[in-house]
């Protein structure tokens, strides 16, 4: 995930840029001093991209997540089912609405289990919460399926596959709404910051009153006399965060392509009886991580060591295991959602992820998987 390997004076130079055009750095109102209007600049970029009507750029992932979530209309005391090898985020943005957290284990794509997602479904669900971990996208046909026959919303977690694609679509363009991160860690940064997305109106109409404390911005009356239906909250993202964001939406493209050159570069020099994560069909992936299951403990552990002797490490697996698999999450969960993590658990211990850095050359990747002499 290295947007923040390419930050450099271009990003730098659009910051200063707000500031030269009169320092306005808030993305609202001051329409008759204000030279520029970025947040809303780098939305249109998002929206053109992903080929989705509508981008919100919000503060965060997690808000992002959150304001989808009650956009959506999950209310207090309904279940929200996503999956177990995730981000603590989405379990932290279905708490924080007063919903129910329902986990999912994982099969060998690390998405989500359409299986037993179907066997998870009561009464109470609302809303499917896939998550494309690691650039891979979930096995969108099978849970787009579910979700139409159970009559429930789908809200894709896409803060960690921006630019990836199943069956030619742009993830988080698939279900009714999508969230994305541009936090440090992601495929590309602003810093902080995230993004909801949708091609339905009243989804982003709810989403853009509700990340604004409810601003309707109705554009007949100054902000200070702004019309109001809903209380919201304060989810905006700022202008320098938005310029930063336009520079790196532009270098996506040559982000996933040299993903890929390294990504293939290590896949050529691996011995093929290696086990790695299964790619669904139909997929194209950013290639930011590449994903062995290693059963034996000590050939694991000397991966491992190399990975981190080499300076490579292994981003989540097994070095954040305990901040991503929810098996762990139990100052968060039910006993009854820790235990049925467990088959997750079972299977990410065994997982080796190998982050693809864009500082780090073909060759290197290459050299590397001969040296892991699997
Ligand atoms: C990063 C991340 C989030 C949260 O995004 P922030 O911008 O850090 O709040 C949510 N879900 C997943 C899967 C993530 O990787």
């Amino acid at each position: 995930m290295p947007g923040f390997e390419l930050i450099s004076s271009e990003e730098q130079e659009a910051v200063n840029k707000i500031f030269k055009d009169g320092g306005i750095l808030f993305a609202h109102g001051f329409d008759s001093v204000r030279k520029n209007f970025t947040v809303r600049e780098f939305e249109g970029d998002l929206q053109e991209y992903l080929g989705s009507k509508h981008a919100l750029a919000v503060s965060s992932g997690t808000a992002a997540i959150k304001i989808a979530l009650k956009a959506l209309g999950v209310k207090p005391g309904d279940e929200v089912i996503t999956q177990a090898f995730n981000f603590i985020a989405t379990i932290e943005a279905i708490l924080d609405i007063g919903a129910i957290p329902v986990i999912t284990n994982v099969n060998k794509t690390l998405n989500m289990d359409p299986i037993d997602c179907e066997n998870r479904i009561t009464d109470k669900t609302k809303v499917i919460l896939p998550v494309h971990m690691l650039g891979v996208p979930a096995e969108m046909r099978e849970i787009m399926n579910i979700a139409t026959k159970h009559n429930l919303k789908v809200l894709e977690d896409n803060c960690e596959s921006l630019g990836a694609k199943y069956e030619k679509k742009f993830l988080g363009t698939i279900g009714d709404a999508g969230a994305f991160s541009f936090d440090f860690g992601k495929v590309i940064t602003t810093g902080e910051g995230g993004m909801v997305s949708s091609n339905d109106h009243r989804i982003d109409k709810y989403s853009r009153e509700y990340h604004d404390h409810g601003h309707e911005n109705n554009p007949d009356l100054p902000r200070g006399r702004d019309t109001k239906t809903i209380y919201g909250f304060n989810y905006r993202m700022t202008e320098m965060q938005a310029a930063v964001g336009k520079v790196q939406l532009g270098k996506l493209n040559y982000i996933i392509n040299e993903n890929k050159k390294r990504y293939v570069s290590f896949e050529r020099n691996l011995s093929s009886s290696v086990s790695r994560r299964k790619i669904p069909e139909g997929s194209e992936p950013i290639y930011d991580t590449f994903i062995l299951f290693i059963e034996d403990k000590s050939k694991r552990e000397n991966v491992v060591n190399i990975l981190h002797k080499e300076g490579f490490g292994t981003k989540n697996l097994p070095d954040a295991i305990e901040w991503h698999c929810s098996s762990f999450w139990n100052h968060a969960l039910s006993s009854k959602e820790i235990d049925h993590s467990n088959s997750t658990k079972l299977l990410l211990e065994t997982a080796v992820a190998v982050p693809i850095w864009l500082k780090r050359s073909e060759e290197d990747y290459s050299n590397l998987a001969k040296k892991l002499n699997l």
